[in-house]
């Protein structure tokens, strides 16, 4: 049986050139950065090479490039950090679409009595923009929109938001967790404030995070300590990652266009032969710019969880939606915020490509998964009909 593994908007496997270039840093140049003898400054010279790198994927300086734990640590910090900076604004935009590690945040600042306006998406996940742009007022401290979904892998207008904020001076930060390596960024010239990315999300490893602030923002660190990171983000540099972080975005620079058209047409092909081959088969977002990399389909009257528990049964590792999401029985916020029909909703499938995914992988995925629809659709319809039965007794 061959393995094939089409989750990578949850984590991507580390790339050998990242895992090769990190490996030195544990055991050889295993140096402080802020030491003064020389594995310290081949750690800090490392650290600067890779803010370099990460600088190039941006499109920005390198010093406006800070180095986080992770994609939740960097949307954290530019929300709550624009409000420490701002105290005087206190209200704050987003989507009701966004990942909880900006969702969770904003509905925490709302019970804490901070007025939070969670803005609509319509049936094609297409975002409200006149709201919006019409909730903007003088006491607006950010407004934080997610530039694509994790989930249906639909893209927002960030440049459009981002200078409608800008003309109207409130700060504009944007999750980019996912469009990180799959959209190209310039945000030298762009309005965009603040941003976040995760390195597993592009062939890093997991704990390592970028938030990107634009010089002279008026924005406040929320950790307080050493003079690392400019004193923004304080605390020993994690340097093997930090290193590997630089690779990963030299490396999606490097193959970024080859990349797209490779992932975008098999992506393509899946989508059009799921078609074919399933009834009933819906794909999200279609009417949407939509990541290359991303398919999301409800399924008619099939069980979500019973089809990523059958098709791992083949080999096959993918999932309903948000990793974050899998312990909880309840349907996604996204799916509920776009409407999907009940009859649907329950029947989700996102099947998220990556570097490494060829052809042979989807005609894998394609080969199994009428079976696997088809089985769960049954067993639904078998249940259904058994708990009929017993409210009739
Ligand atoms: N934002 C988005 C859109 C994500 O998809 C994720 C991870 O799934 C995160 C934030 C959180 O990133 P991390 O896992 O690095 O904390």
């Amino acid at each position: 049986m061959k393995n094939v593994y089409l989750d990578n908007n949850a984590t991507t496997r580390v790339a050998p050139e990242v895992r090769d270039a990190m490996l030195p840093y544990f055991n050889e140049q295993y140096g402080n950065p802020s030491s003064l003898y020389d594995i310290g400054y081949s750690a800090k010279d490392a650290v600067k090479k890779a803010r370099e790198q990460v600088a190039a994927l941006l499109g920005c300086e390198p010093d406006e490039v800070f180095f986080t734990s992770c994609g939740t640590e960097s949307d954290n910090a530019a929300i709550i950090g624009s409000l420490w900076a701002n105290p005087h604004k206190r209200h704050v935009i987003t989507t009701t679409v966004e990942h909880h590690a900006i969702g969770y945040v904003a509905e925490s600042l709302e019970k804490k009595g901070f007025p939070v306006t969670f803005v609509e998406v319509d049936q094609d996940g297409k975002l409200d923009l006149d709201t919006l742009k019409k909730s903007i007022t003088d006491q607006t401290a950010i407004v934080s929109v997610m530039w694509a979904n994790n989930e249906t892998g639909v893209i927002f207008p960030i440049e459009e938001i981002g200078q409608y904020c800008r003309d109207r001076g409130v700060l504009f930060h944007t999750d980019a967790v996912q469009a990180a390596g799959k959209i190209k960024f310039n945000l030298k010239d762009s309005p965009i404030d603040l941003l976040s990315i995760s390195g597993h999300k592009l062939n890093a490893p997991k704990g390592i995070g970028i938030l990107y602030k634009k010089k002279g923002i008026s924005w406040e660190p929320l950790m307080k300590g050493g003079q690392q990171e400019q004193s923004q983000r304080p605390g020993t540099e994690n340097v093997p990652y930090i290193v590997g972080m630089g690779v990963a975005a030299e490396l999606a620079l490097s193959t970024f266009a080859e990349e797209y058209k490779q992932i975008s047409s098999l992506r393509d092909y899946l989508e059009s032969e799921i078609e074919k081959r399933i009834p009933d088969a819906r794909i999200t977002g279609k009417n949407s710019p939509r990541l290359p990399n991303t398919c999301h389909i409800c399924f008619k009257g099939a069980k979500d969880d019973a089809m990523i528990h059958l098709l791992n049964t083949y080999g096959v590792a993918a999932s309903s939606g948000s990793a974050c999401n899998t312990e909880s029985d309840d349907v996604s916020h996204v799916l509920r915020a776009m409407k999907i029909p009940e009859e649907y909703i329950r029947g989700s499938l996102r099947l998220s490509l990556g570097r490494y995914n060829t052809r042979e992988d989807i005609d894998t995925v394609l080969d199994i998964l009428p079976k696997v629809v088809e089985r769960t659709r049954k067993a639904k319809a078998r249940r259904a009909e058994a708990i009929a039965q017993d409210k009739d007794k």
